[in-house]
């Protein structure tokens, strides 16, 4: 099957700005992400994730190279709506992306822009804000909300658009952590009803939720692959001033003192429940 998003070369440079040097913020980047699949990237500040995350749903542009999102070229002027609508977008700041003065209007907001008609905008708001846990909200404004709860809300907007694909852009960095594990669930069960996830997070314990690491650095792709084989190159990831996950960490400690712990744990659950056989 042909990859939901193919990049090719992609060179993203922002002009040179008032006291600004120009830079080549992704410097030569190739994927190609699996239609359906949860890939999270990881990268330290100012290694070019958000600016790729950018050039996945045509926001920006590429200097050089080419990105086909469902196909289409995201530089194709006639197309720009639908690689819009494939590839929806959730950011970090949740008050940066709610509109309306009611939550429902600002779900429905995006399908309005298609042009889609009130009967099925309906429906698709009110089924987008039941699979975010919102529904008994729909007729709060969104600034009585708790930040966790706003960003639901922004998730439900993009959910109502239908798209392919949804790239989160560090959608938890404002949130508690019963905020962040809420998006976590959500973000899994889209997963698991077949929407592709592409998830930029700074948090070892979501990126080991993914089926596929992707670690930049200085613009490029500097490690790739499953969550086991990316964090089992420990001194490469911490290279990048990046953290490993805990039970990676406690794994390694516990076989210094001897104990065989497979490689494959690097969840905290999967670590808990391999100590219990020891009860
Ligand atoms: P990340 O999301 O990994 O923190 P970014 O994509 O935001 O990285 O930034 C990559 C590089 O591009 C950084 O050097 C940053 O300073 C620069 N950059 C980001 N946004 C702009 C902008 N609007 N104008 C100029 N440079 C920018
Ligand atoms: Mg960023």
């Amino acid at each position: 099957m042909e990859p939901i998003i193919k990049i090719e070369n992609l060179v993203f440079a922002y002009a040179k700005g008032e006291g600004r040097e120009a830079v080549r913020a992704v410097d030569g980047v190739s994927l190609a992400i699996e239609r359906g699949s949860f890939t999270a990237i990881l990268g330290k500040n100012g290694s070019g994730k958000s600016t790729l995350a950018k050039n996945l749903n045509g926001l920006l542009l590429p200097t050089e190279g080419v990105i086909y999102v469902n196909g289409y070229d995201t530089a194709d002027d006639e197309h720009i709506w639908d690689v819009r609508q494939s590839a929806g977008m959730v950011f970090q700041n949740p008050d940066n992306q709610l509109v309306s003065a009611i939550v429902e209007d600002d779900v429905a907001f995006g399908p309005e822009n298609l042009g889609i008609e009130p009967a099925e905008i309906r429906r698709r708001v009110d089924k987008a804000l039941q699979d975010v846990n919102m529904g008994a909200y729909k007729n709060k404004p969104p600034h009585l909300l708790s930040g966790g709860q706003k960003q639901r809300v922004a998730i439900a907007g993009v959910v109502a658009m239908k798209p392919s694909c949804i790239i989160f852009d560090e959608p938890t960095a404002m949130l508690d952590p019963k905020g962040r594990s809420e998006i976590m669930s959500i973000i899994k069960e889209l997963h698991a009803e077949g929407i592709t996830v592409i998830l930029i997070t700074h948090f070892m314990e979501e990126a080991v939720e993914a089926e596929r690491v992707i670690i930049m650095h200085d613009g490029r792709v500097f490690m790739d692959g499953t969550p086991q084989e990316v964090f089992s190159r420990q001194e490469k990831v911490l290279s990048v001033n990046l953290d490993i996950p805990l039970a990676v960490e406690l794994a390694d400690m516990l076989r210094e003192r001897g104990i065989a712990v497979p490689e494959n744990i690097i969840k905290t659950e999967e670590m808990v429940e391999y100590l219990c056989q020891y009860e």
